[in-house]
């Protein structure tokens, strides 16, 4: 028999067996009992499997994604304990933000319109040795998980400082992240400079290795014009010995060019590959400013680029040249990066930012198609981050991180190419679905796991106290 007559064969096989189960009253005892079912009118998978399924439906049991295909097809074989319905609406892999400092909504504009530099040193350094505390990161941060849910973010890369703060925040609200320790030569909140934030930083890690399969602990250093060689080598050889990713600012802008030329009289990314960086699992944010040559380098050393094209915008630093690395082949995810440079943690909003301003700067409509920026903020991103066996799309097998935007809206009508509508249409406000790991965290548009109410309240105290400060400056 061939293997074409034997599918039929098998097939007829099924459908008998079906049938008979049917007559007697027992399909419905064979099925497969499973956690969760959620369904959409199109399921955007980011799978070369099937990329989008119309009336689709994802199977979802102890955390993981089980099956994805058509709704009908998948209720001869399960029936979910709990369902999301799915109608108006498309089913996507969560979103993932490379790279924010997420307790600095705490900061969101405070001061903006000014280039990097002038901004970082003469105003958020200064803030932050003044105001940053574990209260301050704790609100921080459950005010950016709360928008970073509501918006449909379900795994992000943060660099801020008392992580042990911001990893329990986002624990306790059923959030992805990697949480990197944040590393600096000069004094910074609750350390002196350097050897204490270093020893403290590698505590951390080893609290949380291991703790919960949604925190990654990470190390990072700020960057290369913060951080010595010497101390790039101490957190290169206890990222090998930990097994941990690094994060680091690489290239963001072009003052950094020119500090890195008169310090080691070369570039970031050259100095940084010398030291050996580029051999670990590396998360580089920003890289606005590689050189031609060195893209070769960042595809070969599989570099994680984060492209934050928005803040990049606002500080004046200028603008990546993503559709070169992407060529290139480098690994490349979205960040919003922090509210304080970028206002808020939308991603949609990076997506379509990224999606216009490669068209514009390089007079080509065609660079940055809507499926190849949807794949930044999803499977892209995974890539960056060395996650792709985990997240980024959906994959049976892969953790069950989704989300719903409803699309019955009279903006988004009439649809004829899902994924344009998702680029170019498609607003933060209108997700309404968000889960994580198979937890739904936000449901109709309302978040399940934060306290709006006492966020606010918390947030609105902190506020207050930074506004007096301006006020006397
Ligand atoms: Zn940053």
């Amino acid at each position: 028999m061939s293997a074409r007559r034997f599918k039929q064969f098998a097939g007829a096989l099924v459908l008998a067996v079906l049938l008979t189960g049917l007559s007697s009253g027992g399909p419905a005892a064979e099925k497969q009992e499973v956690d969760l079912i959620v369904l959409g009118s199109f399921v955007v998978t980011m799978d070369a499997e099937q990329p989008i399924i119309r009336n689709g439906a994802v199977v979802i049991d102890q955390g993981l994604i089980v099956a994805v295909d058509r709704e009908d097809i998948l209720r001869q074989q399960f029936v979910g304990r709990e369902e999301i319905g799915g109608t108006g609406r498309v089913l996507l892999p969560g979103l993932i933000n490379g790279h924010t400092h997420a307790a600095m909504t705490l900061f969101r504009g405070v001061a903006d319109d000014l280039d990097l530099m002038t901004w970082l040193r003469e105003y958020i350094f200064p803030l932050e040795a003044k105001f940053v505390d574990p209260d301050f990161v704790k609100v921080g941060m459950q005010l950016a998980c709360w928008e970073m849910i509501q918006s449909g973010i379900t795994t992000f890369v943060d660099m801020y400082f008392y992580p042990d703060v911001g990893a329990q925040v986002v624990l306790d609200c059923g959030l992805r992240a990697v949480i990197a320790a944040p590393l600096i030569d000069f004094p910074s909140p609750g350390f002196e400079g350097w050897q204490d934030s270093f020893a403290e930083g590698l505590e951390f890690v080893k609290r949380w290795t291991g703790k919960s399969e949604r925190i990654m602990p990470a190390l990072a250093p700020h960057a290369p014009y913060t951080v010595s060689p010497e101390h790039y080598l101490e957190v290169l050889a206890a990222a090998n010995e930990l097994n941990i990713p690094i994060t680091t600012h690489i290239s963001e802008d072009y003052a950094e060019v020119v500090d890195m030329q008169k310090r080691y009289g070369t570039t970031s990314v050259h100095h940084l590959d010398q030291l050996g960086l580029f051999d670990a699992p590396l998360i580089a944010a920003h890289m606005v400013w590689p050189e031609k040559s060195e893209i070769p380098i960042l595809a070969a050393k599989k570099v994680g680029v984060i492209h934050n094209p928005v803040s990049n915008l606002k500080t004046g630093a200028g603008i990546a040249p993503v559709p070169e690395m992407l060529a290139a082949g480098v690994r490349i995810g979205l960040g919003t990066d922090g509210a304080a440079s970028t206002n808020d943690l939308d991603l949609w909003k990076e997506m379509r930012i990224a999606a216009l301003i490669h068209k514009g700067v390089n007079r080509n409509a065609t660079v940055m198609p809507a499926s190849t920026v949807l794949r930044l903020a999803t499977l892209g991103g995974a890539e960056a981050l060395g996650l792709e066996k985990e997240i980024g799309s959906i994959t049976p097998g892969k953790k069950a991180d989704l989300i719903q935007v409803d699309i019955d809206s009279p903006r988004l009508m009439p649809l004829y190419d899902i994924v344009s509508h998702l680029i170019y249409a498609v607003e933060a406000s209108d997700v309404v679905t968000t889960i994580v790991s198979g937890h739904v965290l936000m449901r109709d548009g309302k978040v399940l796991t934060l306290n709006a109410t006492e966020i606010k309240t918390a947030a609105a105290r902190i506020a207050s106290k930074i506004k007096a400060h301006i006020a006397k400056e």
